[in-house]
């Protein structure tokens, strides 16, 4: 048995892009269930971490940490009710490759493999398109924070708050997923005026399987990419981009590279990316997964996610796009933001928690340079007006008295979590100034 290593020293824990960064005094790397139990039931300040991908202060800063990576099996499969259970520390990447080995899928994933099904989970990771993943969980199996084991299923009450609960109530341990038989999308992508594609939304939505606007800042176009469900006959014309659309994000570090200096050749280096690599069209077929996930990226980045009901989106988008083009401020935004589109959910702490939702990516490429972006805080003014809400792994400055206001299920959640976890034992500062006044 794989024994858990301890490290008495204190060290230093640092995010995937490094900007964020913590010591601690005791790291606990799991294995298997019982020392999960044991590191929650004998510590009393302790986060759990996965694959450290978040730009928000989330997943360390306590004297404990608990490192979830290892503790990452495949633990069953259903055949007969699609089911597939797995160690909260497995990648993505793994439990989707088993899923689509059964030729099932989970109809809903995000624009990255890299992450931990416990990570993902825990800050509500949505799909590009449908809802966010914790929708296609059928059973949460969690640690409390007493060390006792509680398996969360439709038949609870408290399952759609533990859906997004940012390891608060207690720490995933078994995870099962409900899956669907695999299809196959067909897409197109192509380069489109804002004008055009922001008044064909409605249709966009209404008629496609798969909508996602990867918006280009500054250049007045956004790359479209629509896809349909096809029958694994469906015939069509292949259409691959040119070869060298690969080097894109190397392009970018390099042209990005002085832009904290220089905001405004942010606008230059926009237009230059698009001609080069958002204007071929491109065709073709696949899964969700083989089709629309990247699954590897050159270079780290600071990100920042914001979600706003769809109905205020368009106006939302007109002012936002009016405040970036401003030349009076250096609110410059690298390339590209990324529009998604999810549907309403049940989980308290969901971004579409009271209604269907747009969300809108701001990346800076630069992560070192990320204190000075001055985007992010102008986009979370944006938001934040219209009732926006931020995505929980990721950079904003809103605290407690802004959030209570957006979600409907503020005050039961923080109840909840009290009962849960009364000595506040799965707490960091940052999420102290969040769940707590
Ligand atoms: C390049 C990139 C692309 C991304 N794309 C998307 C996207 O398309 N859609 C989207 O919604 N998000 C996206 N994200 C956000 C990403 O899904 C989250 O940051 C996710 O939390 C990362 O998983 P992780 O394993 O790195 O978790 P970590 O960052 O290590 O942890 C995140 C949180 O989960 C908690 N946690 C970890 N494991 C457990 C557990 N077992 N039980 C309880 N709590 C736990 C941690 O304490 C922490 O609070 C993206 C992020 C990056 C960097």
């Amino acid at each position: 048995m794989e024994q858990p290593t301890e490290n008495k020293n204190k060290d230093q824990w640092i995010s995937w892009n490094e900007n964020v960064k913590h010591s601690y005094s005791n790291m606990i790397k799991i294995g298997h269930e019982k020392e999960l139990q044991k590191a929650v039931q004998e510590n009393s300040s302790i986060r759990v971490f996965g694959n450290r991908f978040s730009s928000a202060d989330i997943s360390a800063g306590t004297q404990t940490l608990i490192d979830i990576t290892a503790y990452d099996k495949i633990v069953s499969i259903d055949r007969e009710a699609k089911e597939v259970t797995v160690q909260s520390g497995a990648s993505l990447e793994k439990v989707i490759n088993i899923i689509q080995s059964c030729g099932w899928c989970i109809p809903c994933l995000p624009d990255i493999n890299k992450v931990t099904i416990g990570g993902a989970l825990a800050t509500g990771t949505h799909g590009t398109n449908g809802y966010i993943l914790s929708k296609y969980v059928s059973k949460f199996r969690m640690i409390l924070a007493d060390g006792t084991i509680k398996e969360f299923t439709d038949a609870d009450i408290e399952t759609d708050a533990v859906r997004v609960s940012l390891g608060l109530l207690g720490v995933f341990s078994e995870i099962t997923f409900k899956c669907e038989d695999n299809y196959i999308l067909h897409l197109k992508e192509e380069p489109m005026r804002d004008s055009a594609w922001l008044s064909q939304l409605d249709d966009y939505l209404a008629t496609y399987d798969f909508v996602r606007i990867l918006w280009l800042p500054h250049t007045d176009h956004g790359y479209v990419i629509l896809g349909t469900k096809v029958n694994k006959d469906f015939e069509f014309e292949r259409k691959d981009t040119p070869g060298y659309i690969k080097h894109r994000r190397k392009t970018s570090k390099f042209l990005y590279q002085y832009t904290h200096k220089y905001p405004k050749f942010t606008a230059t280096a926009n237009k230059i990316l698009y001609r080069l690599f958002f204007t071929p069209k491109k065709e073709h077929a696949g899964s969700l997964y083989d089709a629309t996930v990247t699954k590897s990226r050159g270079a780290t980045m600071e990100l920042a996610e914001w979600t706003v009901g769809y109905s205020k989106f368009k106006e939302l988008f007109v002012e936002l796009k009016q405040i970036l083009d401003d030349k009076s401020n250096n609110a410059f935004v690298h390339v590209p933001m990324d529009v998604r589109f999810l549907k309403k959910d049940n989980a308290w702490l969901s971004y579409a928690s009271d209604e269907d939702v747009v969300t809108m990516g701001c990346v800076c490429r630069d992560s070192p340079a990320a204190d000075d972006y001055e985007a992010f805080d102008r986009v979370e003014e944006v938001f934040l007006k219209y009732g926006g809400k931020p995505h929980w792994a990721k950079r904003f400055k809103a605290k407690h008295d802004e959030l209570a206001k957006l979600y409907p299920k503020w005050e039961e959640f923080k109840t909840l979590r009290e009962k849960l976890d009364p000595t506040n034992k799965f707490l960091n500062p940052y999420l102290t100034k969040i769940f707590t006044k």
